[in-house]
């Protein structure tokens, strides 16, 4: 494919990003993609530690760690851009390591240091160690993502004050590398009332007294990222964990989506590209009508839109990715409109995809159904798209209570 997406050649990127761009490609083609299809019915829970710690040895779990404290240092730009690529290959893996630096990026933009040199050296050993963001509850989803939402939350994990800790008591579902995590941050209520308004964010140790793995999930699609239940009894954490302040959740949350967004678009970047590509193989090779797929010209315009919408989604990624990395606090528009985008064009692409290749796609064990199942991820967490128009609105209208 002539128009084949090079990402160590941005121009944004500096040289040292640009090496490490090189590698993840390499990485993702000899260790990511060829395990794609198996690790698709692996068994719930379960993860490919091999490639795992593949990808540790790469520097996959510290990208945005400083290199002053032994990370990578990749901006905003290239995290995304090494997330796009994972993703192309196996959206899963892209989301084990994604959801590791979800726990990370409150730590790095809190700007507390105390939690930094504590916590941030844990993911800089020999052995991978992987963390994770446990917000989302079974009565509470979008209740803790949008904070016009939160006087309706109900029955929030709570914290309570005992000593100079807190005990944390409460459920938290659908949370990524949860069965696999060594480390958390959870967003708990310490005492608002109502809803989620008292939300507050807590570096929680997960091998702790007061901490279980509950429910694994048993996911139709991103096999290869394990998730599931952590459940809280009087788990103990120190009130120097609070990042962001007590209180502080719904403003920390915010920030953390809107950095957030910008990676979550360019997975599903990833994935529409790895359906165009899928699509332009196979129509430059089949023939009806006597002639190439291609060149029917309604096959073309369908391919010629498949192309459009990465390239879309890609620049929209890229243009929040440069504000991210420029502009603090985060803006909310870009990383919005980027992730709405992009989710829509993982699922128009996957059909489109299944359409040009016809009964073959629909066959298993040829990789097409992996790739429907995963579209449907994106536009699931971190804003659905009814979650994404109120912020899009809110900034259109300069308010923040769209309902
Ligand atoms: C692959 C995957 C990975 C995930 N990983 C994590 C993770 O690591 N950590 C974590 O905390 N969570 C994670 N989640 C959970 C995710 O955060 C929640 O699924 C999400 O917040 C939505 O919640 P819900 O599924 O309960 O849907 P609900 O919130 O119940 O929403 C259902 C529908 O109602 C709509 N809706 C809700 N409120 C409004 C409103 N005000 N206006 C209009 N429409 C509205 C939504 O748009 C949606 O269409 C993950 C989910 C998936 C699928």
């Amino acid at each position: 494919m002539s128009t084949t997406h090079s990402p160590a050649d941005h121009p944004l990127l500096d040289s040292h990003e640009a090496d490490v761009l090189r590698t993840v490609a390499a990485f993702t083609r000899d260790q990511v993609a060829p395990g794609a299809a198996e690790r698709d019915s692996i068994e719930k829970g379960q993860l490919d530690w091999e490639t795992v710690r593949a990808g540790h040895d790469v520097g996959l779990l510290r990208m945005a760690i400083p290199r002053e404290l032994g990370g990578l240092g990749l901006s905003n730009l290239a995290v995304a851009l090494v997330l796009e690529e994972l993703a192309a290959a196996d959206p899963g893996m892209a989301l084990v390591f994604g959801a590791t630096g979800l726990f990370q990026t409150p730590i790095l933009i809190s700007g507390d240091s105390r939690l930094q040199e504590l916590y941030l050296p844990k993911f800089l050993g020999d052995e991978p160690v992987l963390a994770c963001n446990a917000v989302a509850e079974e009565l509470n989803g979008t209740d803790l993502v949008l904070p016009q939402n939160a006087p309706y939350a109900q029955k929030m994990t709570r914290a309570t004050r005992s000593g100079s800790d807190f005990l944390i008591n409460g459920t938290k579902r659908y949370i990524t590398n949860a069965p696999v995590a060594t480390y958390a941050t959870v967003m708990a209520n310490i005492d608002g009332e109502p809803g989620s308004t008292g939300m507050t964010c807590f570096v929680t140790d997960l091998e702790q007294d007061g901490v279980e793995r509950g429910e694994i999930h048993d996911k139709v699609g991103y096999r290869t990222a394990p998730a599931g239940e952590l459940i809280f009894t009087d788990a103990r954490v120190p009130q120097e964990n609070v990042l962001g302040g007590e209180l502080g959740g719904w403003d920390l949350n915010v920030a953390i989506g809107n950095v957030t967004r910008v990676t979550c678009a360019s997975v599903a970047t990833g994935i529409a590209r790895h359906s165009l590509e899928r699509a332009v193989a196979w129509s430059g090779e089949r023939e009806q009508g006597g002639r190439k797929l291609y060149e029917h010209q309604m096959s073309a315009r369908k391919l010629a839109d498949m192309a459009a919408r990465v390239s879309a989604s890609r620049a929209l990624y890229l243009d929040a990715a440069v504000k991210a990395d420029r502009i603090l606090p985060t803006p909310a528009y870009e990383p919005a409109v980027a992730k709405l985008v992009a989710d829509r064009a993982a699922i128009d692409n996957a059909d489109a995809a299944m359409s040009l290749i016809g009964a073959q796609a629909f066959q298993r064990g040829d990789g097409m159904d992996r790739v429907l199942r995963d579209a449907y991820g994106p536009r699931i967490y971190e804003g659905s798209p009814e979650a994404l128009a109120l912020v899009i609105t809110g900034e259109l209208f300069g308010v923040s209570e769209v309902r």
